[in-house]
């Protein structure tokens, strides 16, 4: 069931890549053309789009090499680096997440607090770079299941006093999957035990080599203590990001991907989003997962009130009628019919999801005890 791609199943049906993407988001699954569908998604497309699948040869050769080029938007233009903070616990990420943020985000004129949304961007030499900031790498293992791929570089941060450990090894394992690009922050350089060389020789070991050793992966010795370093890892993303190229069409209709939610007093259901492409308006009807709503207020770090959001930058979304799960995909909607048609269907998909796990479960069960 995993060997037909989004295309190809349009192609097969006939109809045009959109309507089936389309249906998918519809669905909750952010899928591009070369995705594989999954025999969950082949079926509800199936009953979607009315037709009966049969799957004769999930072995037959595709030469899809010359579809694997993205589509390229003409009108995109550049957008700021989103950067997620990874590593063991203790080695420091909450410390260098603060110390990025208090070297960098200017005091607001009002009154100087920002709250903590999940998310903040700061400017280095004139560049803004947006960190993901919510605890742990559930949230970034969530998003990447969901396909809302919203990191575009991703740092590993490991305490240089004390090495490579076992949560350090599945950050490597979830940034090799992801295939984002790598930089490695050496932290708590200002300990007399640091050990860079013996950090540098650990994660070579697992396949990440230092570029001073002839590898690619930068390795940045800091201390989110005493602030060591933090210009070099920032110039270091921005050096990164430069090659990368990220692009987006702030001209687009929304797309933007939920980083926290909650629900609040007086707000009601929030969720602080990251802009992936288009602007995200004051006014806007949305769809996230199986809510939806308009666009009430769009609040920043700093507890302003903002109208818009552009690509790659963060604001608290107000005027859900629910709360949606962090990784959920937001998008703007021509109206508010069609923001209520895509949470209702995204529901029914929901719901047939449930009702077709405990039906294998049953049947497992029966199984089981046979
Ligand atoms: P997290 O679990 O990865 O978020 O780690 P934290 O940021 O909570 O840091 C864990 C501990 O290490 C705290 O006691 C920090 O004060 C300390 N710490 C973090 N960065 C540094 C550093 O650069 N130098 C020193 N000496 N201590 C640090
Ligand atoms: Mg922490």
């Amino acid at each position: 069931p995993e060997d037909i791609r989004v295309y190809e199943f349009a192609e097969k049906l006939n109809r045009p890549i959109s309507d089936v993407i389309k249906v998918l988001f519809s669905l909750g699954l952010m899928m591009t053309k070369n995705d594989f569908l999954g025999s969950d998604e082949i079926e509800i497309l199936s009953e979607e789009f009315g037709v009966e699948v049969t799957i004769v040869d999930p072995k037959d050769a595709f030469n899809y090499e010359e579809d694997m080029a993205e589509e390229i938007d003409e009108n995109a233009t550049k957008r700021a680096p989103v950067i997620t903070i990874m590593g063991h616990v203790d080695h420091g990420k909450t410390s260098l997440l603060d110390a990025i943020r208090k070297a960098k985000v200017t005091e607001d004129e009002a009154g100087g607090i920002t709250q903590h949304i999940g998310a903040y961007t700061i400017e280095q030499n004139g560049e803004a770079i947006t960190f993901i900031d919510t605890p742990g790498h559930a949230a970034f293992s969530q998003m990447r299941q969901r396909g809302t791929d919203v990191t575009d570089i991703i740092v590993i941060v490991v305490a240089a006093d004390d090495g490579v450990k076992p949560q350090t090894e599945e950050v490597i394992k979830l940034a090799k999957e992801s295939g984002a690009p790598v930089i490695v922050a050496l932290n708590k350089m200002d300990k007399e035990t640091a050990n860079p060389d013996m950090v540098k020789g650990q994660m070579a070991e697992r396949g990440l080599n230092p570029a001073d050793w002839g590898g690619d992966i930068e390795f940045i010795p800091l201390s989110a203590k005493t602030g060591m370093g933090i210009d070099d890892l920032l110039e270091n993303i921005l050096l990164t990001a430069e090659v990368l190229e990220l692009k987006a069409n702030e001209n687009a209709m929304a797309k933007a991907a939920v980083v926290e939610s909650s629900l609040e007093k007086g707000r009601g259901p929030v969720a602080t989003v990251i802009v992936q492409n288009g602007t995200l308006r004051v006014g806007d009807y949305v769809v996230c997962g199986s809510s939806f709503g308009r666009v009430k207020a769009l609040i920043d770090e700093h507890k302003k009130q903002i109208k818009e959001i552009k690509p790659s930058h963060t604001a608290v979304v107000v005027g859900l009628n629910e709360v949606p799960s962090s990784g959920e995909v937001m998008m703007a909607m021509n109206s508010d019919k069609e923001a209520r048609e895509y949470a209702q269907k995204r529901h029914e998909y929901d719901r047939h999801k449930e009702l077709s796990h405990s039906t294998k479960s049953t049947l497992e069960d029966m199984t089981s005890m046979i």
